[in-house]
């Protein structure tokens, strides 16, 4: 049969006629390519408390870390005259609420648009603010990962059945609100008595024994606290003494640094040579060594972090992210799509968005599973497969990460979602919990009655049990 080629072939020796050249697709509206709009200059001079600093300095990693806000007294000094005393008076209340402690970067602080500070997505994950606090959900807890349930010795959780995560140090270079870990992290709070998880040699060794003494742990999460945090020769202690471990085929240092501190990346030499050196050696090894960091909204990425990405990726190091799912914050698909191609471009692979755990202190920031479905959707086939996140349940209670589609019922308006996870606890039901605000007015009745509460639970396991998803 002649095909359409062949139907159009000319003689040898003839040249064809150009035909017309056919666009199929329109060119594309310059909004389209918003991921490419990433900002540059000194754009930390337009807070008066930076405005003198010049580029040298505002990349110095210590710089970074001597300035960052601890205290409502700094935060005050830091925007003098950019945002109104009521703005301050209600960030004060929210401190003093907080399970988490407060930690921002001049870096952050500079990112947040101040002229709009209560709608700002980078304010609303590191500023409390008392006025915008709801009411916890009744299933809410600090630890909802129950991760302390599965730690055969402190600050070392072994879920899986091939993989561990090791805690080592519980401070961070910021701190998030929404933090699963706001039972460790960080100092004690007036809300919280931290569980200890300092930097501890002997807690380390017994944690490095504990790994070694089990053969089907292939892979380690290290992570805290943030890995930012550790010295140049403890990156090194851990990395060495894993690659050493026979049964260790991977391993990925977690950090939130490169969202909220790039700096450090380009200025702290002997931490990143010291990640370098470790994730050669693996390369040598055989043994895969990578960075995962966590994004969440694309107006965290700068000319700094592309720098820094750059400068990660010509040392051959994989850099991935997770993302938190957050009201207010990325829960529009458009904002997502443009974190995912920002992302990408800085050749970071979007890898996960989580679905906020049930921690307390943040329900104003937790979105329905709904969100997380369509959000999801939105996403899927924007890019390449490999750099498209999937959205996770951290099933609360300790069934680890579940496709946020897996679930076994969802009703939504108790705003019940229930999922098995087979291969950590066969058999055993999880349960997640929308916020109560984001309900239907029926939903909410329900919850405003607890005597209604487990009926509304049992309803849900009975409905997995029967029509399982
Ligand atoms: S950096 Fe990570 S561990 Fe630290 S507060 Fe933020 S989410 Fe929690």
């Amino acid at each position: 049969m002649a095909t359409e080629t062949s139907k159009l072939a000319v003689a040898p020796g003839v040249t064809a006629p150009h035909a017309p050249v056919k666009a199929l697709k329109d060119p594309v509206a310059p909004a389209a390519l918003a991921h490419l709009d990433i900002v540059q200059g000194p754009f930390w001079q337009r807070i008066p408390a930076y405005a003198n600093i010049g580029e040298a300095e505002f990349l110095d990693h210590k710089f970074q870390a001597k300035n960052s806000i601890t205290k409502i007294s700094k935060l005050l000094e830091a925007l003098q005259g950019l945002v109104a005393p009521d703005f301050i008076k209600d960030a004060e209340a929210g401190f003093a609420r907080a399970p988490m402690s407060v930690r921002v970067s001049p870096y952050l602080l500079s990112l947040i648009d101040w002229t709009r500070p209560y709608e700002d997505p980078l304010r609303l994950q590191f500023v409390p603010m008392g006025s915008r606090l709801l009411p916890d959900h009744p299933k809410l807890d600090l630890d909802s990962l129950h991760e302390r349930a599965d730690m055969p010795v402190p600050g070392l959780t072994h879920r899986y059945f091939d993989r561990a995560l090791f805690l080592p140090l519980d401070t961070c270079p910021v701190y998030c609100r929404f933090c699963t870990r706001s039972y460790a992290v960080g100092v004690d709070t007036e809300e919280v008595s931290k569980f200890q998880l300092r930097v501890n040699a002997d807690r380390w060794q017994q944690a490095f024994a504990y790994i070694r003494s089990r053969p089907e742990l292939e892979d380690i999460v290290i992570s805290g606290g943030d890995v930012y945090q550790l010295r140049a020769e403890q990156i090194t202690e851990i990395g060495e003494t894993l690659l050493a471990m026979p049964n260790i085929r991977r391993f990925r240092y977690a950090t939130k640094g490169p969202a909220v501190m790039p700096q450090k990346i380009l200025t702290d030499d002997a931490w990143t040579d010291a990640l370098t050196r470790v994730v050669e050696r693996g390369r040598a090894l055989h043994k895969e060594v990578v960075l995962h960091t966590h994004f969440n909204h694309p107006r965290e990425i700068t000319w700094i972090t592309q720098a820094a990405m750059n400068k990660l990726f010509e040392r051959g190091i994989t850099v991935r992210n997770q993302t938190v799912l957050q009201r207010g914050v990325n829960d529009e698909v458009p904002t997502m799509q443009l974190l995912v191609k920002r992302l990408a471009h800085l050749n970071v692979h979007p890898y996960y968005i989580y679905m906020h755990d049930l921690v307390k202190g943040v329900e104003d920031l937790r979105t329905t599973l709904q969100a997380g479905l369509d959000i999801e959707r939105g996403l899927r086939g924007l890019t390449s497969g490999f750099n498209t996140p999937l959205v996770v349940v951290d099933a609360p209670g300790g069934g680890g990460k579940r496709d946020a589609h897996s679930y076994e019922h969802y009703d939504r308006t108790t705003g019940i979602s229930v999922y098995t996870s087979p291969n950590v606890h066969p058999g055993k039901l999880y349960f997640y919990f929308d916020p109560i605000d984001q309900l239907p007015p029926e939903g909410r009745a329900r919850w405003a009655d607890p005597a209604e509460h487990e009926k509304m639970i049992d309803e849900a396991r009975a409905a997995a049990h029967r029509h399982p998803h």
